[in-house]
């Protein structure tokens, strides 16, 4: 099979990862404690039952990109008191993983992570992963403004903010609606999936699982960052 250039990964120089459910793997469920404590937080804004406030999360986070985005449009919310409520979490089910920070440190030229996250849910996460200190560059939803992937915004912030040519770059996400944006815009796009359950989630912006479709702007997919990232450049794929 050829490979056409856009895809080639050995060649890039800038790579680009999302942090939830990517970085660490979604079987871990530390974003499960986040999925709760907005439900907590919004039925608790709102005076809402659980179950409507779960519902009004999800649809927020389907119509908006994040549930925070929602809920500053509809209802004027403090986006830092959102922030430290929801990333107030307990790291420990965190995998510490000698084999994911060689990987990603071997990688030729500069990492990021770019997450619609708190940049302090970044660094949280990243030093309980011990991967903290192998990033050039954190990018949250603070610098995007609070307008969060997929916005278009989101991504050229991001790329001016470092000086990022996306088709020198390559991106990681779970979400496979945040490639999009990416891949038009010249990333090579990989999608890192899980074997989740993720019928929960609003359909069009579930997180990918092992069934998901393919995406004429996913350019590959895996199941595995660290095996992906050592066969990418072992490769020279
Ligand atoms: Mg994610």
């Amino acid at each position: 099979m050829s490979i056409s250039p856009r895809v080639r990964l050995a060649d890039r120089r800038d790579w680009v990862f999302d942090l939830d459910n990517t970085l660490y793997p979604a079987g871990c469920n530390l974003f499960a404690q986040i999925d709760a404590k907005m439900t907590r937080f919004v039925a608790d804004h709102l005076g809402l039952p659980d179950t409507q406030a779960r519902a009004l999360q999800k649809q927020y986070y389907f119509d908006h990109g994040t549930t925070l985005s929602g809920m500053m449009t509809h209802h004027n919310v403090d986006p830092a008191a959102f922030l430290r409520f929801v990333h107030d979490i307990d790291h420990s089910p965190l995998p510490v993983s000698p084999q994911l920070r060689a990987a990603i440190k071997a990688l030729p030229g500069r990492k990021f992570v770019l997450t619609n996250g708190s940049i302090g849910h970044a660094e949280g996460v990243t030093k309980a992963m011990q991967i903290d200190d192998v990033f050039d560059g954190m990018f949250g939803i603070e610098e995007m403004d609070y307008q969060p992937k997929p916005a278009r915004s989101a991504y050229d912030k991001f790329l001016s903010t470092f000086g990022i040519d996306p088709h020198g770059a390559v991106f990681f996400e779970d979400l496979a609606r945040n490639l999009e944006p990416a891949y038009e815009m010249g990333f090579a796009t990989v999608l890192v999936t899980s074997e989740i359950d993720w019928s929960h989630e609003p359909k069009g912006a579930r997180p990918a699982g092992p069934d998901s479709p393919p995406a004429p702007y996913v350019d590959h997919v895996t199941g595995d960052l660290t095996a992906f990232l050592q066969g990418a450049l072992a490769t020279k794929t």
